[in-house]
């Protein structure tokens, strides 16, 4: 590795130490925590731990290794936004720590569903315990309610949105990309134009000065997220699918259509990945 010649060791044994997680408290009791897939939110209370989404079997780990730094109470509840490995691999981690494991009926279905496909062992994987439909789901713990909200199709046909009502912050998952290219699991189906609604029902649901955090947001841009970034997300989703539509209808092919370098009307999602989004919405107008 070039240049590590200069550094001294001293200064050498702190930059191996760093660690490669980042924990970010937003209030007194909510942080999140980022190190590899999507954003981990979790709560502190003296009456137990929550904790959404849970990353890899690697990286959760280190998760449960620092909140118990923080907080001697048990972990109450994880909660699944929705079931993709990014966010449930880690769930593992969880088994025998965790009290519950809950989350959208439809995400226990496909992680049972991915599991079974893949020949996942038995003891790699731990799905919840929990579920719940589109009454979606509520408990208090210590002075936060924890509310879960499911409003149909969208990234999967799985994902819910968790509220911690008092901190008034949500858990987004995956329904919302903060600049980047969104993952669209039509496998698991998803739906662009339900998402879209889905969005909208996020801000009349919760209100003004709702934090949503998100599962990834592109470079330079924070996994911490306001209502104006659903509103920017919903109208990408919105020229995702215009665009599309005008280019099938000038008779272009679906090859043709993916090689776009940018969604018109919304230039600030950049980087890698556009293809798939484009490929998403070809599949989705087709069937129609
Ligand atoms: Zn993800
Ligand atoms: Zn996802």
């Amino acid at each position: 590795m070039a240049g590590l010649g200069l550094l001294n060791k001293q200064s050498l044994a702190s930059f191996l130490a760093d660690p490669a997680w980042k924990i970010k408290m937003l209030t007194d009791e909510v942080g999140i925590f980022t190190e590899k897939g999507g954003t981990i939110m979790f709560l502190l209370t003296s009456k137990g731990m929550v904790v959404v989404d849970s990353q890899f079997p690697d990286t959760a780990p280190h998760l449960i290794g620092e909140l118990k730094k923080k907080n001697t109470k048990p972990f109450r509840y994880l909660i699944n936004t929705h079931h993709h490995g990014d966010h449930t691999g880690g769930n593992i981690a969880f088994k025998g720590v965790a009290e519950h494991v809950v989350a959208h009926i439809n995400s226990k279905a496909n992680q049972l569903k991915v599991a079974a496909e893949q020949k996942t062992a038995a003891n790699k994987f731990h799905v919840p315990d929990i579920t719940f439909g589109a009454e979606g789901w509520n408990k208090k713990v210590g002075k936060e309610r924890i509310s879960a909200h499911y409003f149909g199709p969208g990234h999967t046909d799985g994902d819910s949105m968790i509220h911690f009502e008092h901190a008034n912050i949500v858990h987004m998952g995956d329904l919302l990309f903060n600049r980047r290219h969104p993952f669209i699991d039509r496998t698991a189906g998803a739906s662009i134009a339900n998402w879209i609604i889905v969005l909208d029902k996020a801000l009349s649901t919760f209100d003004a000065k709702t934090q949503f955090v998100c599962g990834h947001s592109g470079a330079g841009y924070d996994v911490v997220a306001q209502p104006n970034d659903l509103r920017a997300f919903g109208d990408y989703l919105g020229n995702l699918l215009k665009f599309t539509e005008g280019e099938i209808r000038l008779g272009k092919t679906k090859d043709e259509i993916i090689k776009a370098k940018e969604i018109p009307g919304s230039p600030e999602w950049k980087g890698d990945g556009i293809e798939r989004p484009l490929a998403a919405a070809y599949a989705e107008l087709a069937v129609k």
